[in-house]
This record gives C-alpha cells, sequence and structure tokens, in this order.
C-alpha cells in the first residue's frame, strides 16, 4: 500500500493514523461486537462517542457554557440558510463581508430571507485581499455579521477577526477551523462543513451561542431550527453516525498533537515555506496580498498555463495528487489543512523546484 500526498480542497486528507485506528475498530468497536456503522445513535456505545467528540472539540477550541455544539448535515451550504432564518429575526436585515466565492454564495442565500447590507466587498481587487479591518462599518440594527474568514477557492484568510460593536458575528469557517486557536467568545455563530479541516463529508458543525437560538423566522422547517437540535443533543433525527465517529478520531488526534496551538505552528510553517518558494521563483505566483495570504488553500500559477496538463501529470507521477486549481480561478491549488504533514509540503516545493528547472 502506498498513500499519495493528496492536496484536495474537500473532501480533503485525513490523518493516516485516524484512518489506521478507524480500520482497527471498523468491525468491532471496542468489544461492542459491530461496526460504528451499525450502531443505533440513542444506544449508549454511540452516545458515548457523541459525547466524547463534543467534549474533545470543546477542550481543542475552548468553546465556553453559553455556546451548544451541534452536530448537523446539509455541509456549510445549508448554513447559508439556516443562519438567516433562525437569526434574522425582528431586524429583517443583516451585514454580509463579501470576500469571494463562499461569500456571494452566503449572501445570495441570505437574500432570500431578509435584507442584505455588503458592507464591504474586495471584488474589485478580483477578491485577492480583504477590507481593512478599520474601513469596516455596522448597521447597528443588522441582526448579524456575515463573513468567511478562509475563502477555500481564492486562498484569502483575514488575519483579524471584525470587531461588530456587539453584533453577533458570523463566520463560514470551513476551511480554517481546527487550524489555530480561536476566541470563540467573540462569535455568536462558527459553522463549518466537516470534509476539509475536520473529518469526512456529511458532518456540519455549528457552535452556536444560546441567545441566538430560538427565534426563527415564521415558516422554518423543524429540521432547520437551531432549536430543534439544541434541544435533543443533536439526536432530534438520526446524525451522520460515522462522520461524527470519525472527526472524533480526529479530535483526539489534535489533542495527541498539542492541540490548536500547536497546529497553528505547524500550519504557519508549512504556509510561509510554501508562499516563499512561491515568491522566490519567476515561475510561479500567487497574487494574494501577503498579509492575508491563506494557511490552508495556497493558490499558484504557473508563468505559461500550456504547462499545467504536465505539470499536473508529472506531480501525479511523485505522488502529489489533486493540485488543479477551483475551475473558476485555473492554475493549481494546494489545500495543506491539519491532516497534510509538512513532508507532504516539503516534497511539493522539491517537486515544483525541480519542475521549474527542466520546463522554465
Ligand atoms: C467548501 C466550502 C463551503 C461549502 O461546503 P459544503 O459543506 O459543501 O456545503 C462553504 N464555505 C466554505 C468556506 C467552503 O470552503
Amino acid at each position: 500500500m502506498s498513500r499519495v500526498y493528496n492536496f484536495s480542497a474537500g473532501p480533503a486528507a485525513l490523518p493516516t493514523e485516524v484512518l489506521e485506528q478507524a480500520r482497527e475498530e471498523l468491525l468491532d468497536w471496542r468489544g461492542s461486537g459491530m461496526s460504528v456503522m451499525e450502531m443505533s445513535h440513542r444506544g449508549k456505545e454511540f452516545m458515548s462517542i457523541a459525547e466524547q467528540a463534543e467534549a474533545d472539540l470543546r477542550e481543542l477550541m475552548g468553546i465556553g457554557e453559553g455556546y451548544k455544539v451541534l452536530f448537523l448535515q446539509g455541509g456549510a451550504s445549508l448554513q447559508f440558510a439556516m443562519v438567516p432564518m433562525n437569526l434574522m429575526g425582528s431586524a429583517g436585515k443583516a451585514d454580509y463581508i463579501n470576500t469571494g466565492a463562499w461569500s456571494k454564495k452566503a449572501i445570495a442565500e441570505a437574500r432570500r430571507y431578509g435584507k442584505v447590507n455588503v458592507v464591504a466587498s474586495t471584488e474589485e481587487s478580483r477578491f485577492t485581499t480583504v477590507p481593512a479591518a478599520d474601513t469596516l462599518s455596522f448597521d447597528e440594527n443588522a441582526a448579524y455579521v456575515h463573513y468567511t474568514p478562509n475563502e477555500t477557492i481564492g486562498g484569502v484568510e483575514f488575519p483579524y477577526v471584525p470587531e461588530t460593536g456587539g453584533l453577533p458575528l458570523v463566520a463560514d469557517m470551513s476551511s480554517t477551523i481546527l487550524s489555530r486557536p480561536v476566541e470563540v467568545e467573540k462569535f455568536g455563530i462558527i459553522y463549518a462543513g466537516a470534509q476539509k479541516n475536520v473529518g469526512p463529508a456529511g458532518l456540519t458543525l455549528v457552535i452556536v451561542r444560546e441567545d441566538l437560538i430560538g427565534s426563527p423566522i415564521a415558516g422554518t422547517p423543524t429540521m432547520l431550527d437551531y432549536g430543534t437540535h439544541a434541544g435533543s443533543g443533536s439526536m432530534y433525527n438520526t446524525p451522520p453516525t460515522y462522520s461524527l465517529y470519525m472527526a472524533g478520531l480526529v479530535f483526539q488526534w489534535l489533542k495527541r498533537k498539542g492541540g490548536l496551538a500547536a497546529m497553528a505552528e505547524i500550519n504557519r510553517r508549512k504556509a510561509e515555506k510554501l508562499y516563499a518558494a512561491i515568491d522566490a521563483s519567476g515561475f510561479y505566483s500567487n497574487p494574494v496580498d501577503p498579509v492575508c495570504r491563506s494557511w490552508m488553500n495556497v493558490p499558484f500559477t504557473l508563468a505559461d498555463p500550456a504547462l499545467d496538463a504536465t505539470f499536473l501529470a508529472e506531480a501525479k507521477e511523485a505522488g502529489l495528487v489533486t493540485l488543479k486549481g477551483h475551475r473558476s480561478v485555473g492554475g493549481m491549488r494546494a489545500s495543506i489543512y491539519n491532516a497534510m504533514p509538512e513532508e507532504g509540503v516539503d516534497a511539493l516545493i522539491a517537486f515544483m523546484a525541480e519542475f521549474e528547472r527542466q520546463h522554465a
């Protein structure tokens, strides 16, 4: 068996140790005589798995008492609707920051439920930067402020948390959650599809401040009301049990690695060396303002796009896969989430240098 270095943006690589543990436990989870996939979600075995996962996530992120942790389905894309459905309430309006493709989708969906004010947009820069912190101002009567801390496609990441003057801050952290410590108290809601930096597809994490639960707009389906899930420990209906179990194994792996501060050190180092290699070459380039380059998703182009196909084919030969950029931006993209070991980034950098030597 040989495993490649998989630079996919999502579903993305999982830590090998986690997959090995899952294999170990696949047929018989800790003497239960069955696979986690076969367990009742209400049985004591699975309940213990879910409780441990929540406790570990709370410990890793420092999630306080005043927040509910929900394990949902529907991906981050369903949160684009659930956030306005649950929060737009009597205000009927919300402020959004537009920094790229995922912000735009969130904005378009929210418009179905109320008035959306786009208070800042970096579209003019072709989404290669984020608005400066001191240029942001919000409607004090807005229900909330929504932003995308890391734009997975553009490779743009906020180097700061917006100051909202008390308005609930909602963050789509799909591609940056668990990459470094965050101050959860600064947020009203943090949500993330699991398949980037948490676990397999199918699970969506929602961390929501309790006071934001309980006033959905009229007509909100039961399943889309945060209150339904908060009141039932995410067991109103069948949660994505196996994905939740796998996420739990990832949380334990992160704890063994030293937690989010330790991951941040590694992630910073991985990103810095890859950007340094790109910047030092005359052949590769990344258009993003250096102060807001993503630690997780590194898009880059080749000086001659006619070489893209050769680059991808030779990279694959070298065991470096899924480097093709998003169809909307072209070029390459290396996603280097927690599960990408530093050696994988080193191998990519060495390959890029050799490719440049041969083809530039
Ligand atoms: C991938 C991604 C999404 C979409 O996630 P789904 O879980 O597929 O709905 C939304 N926002 C960001 C920032 C993403 O990276």
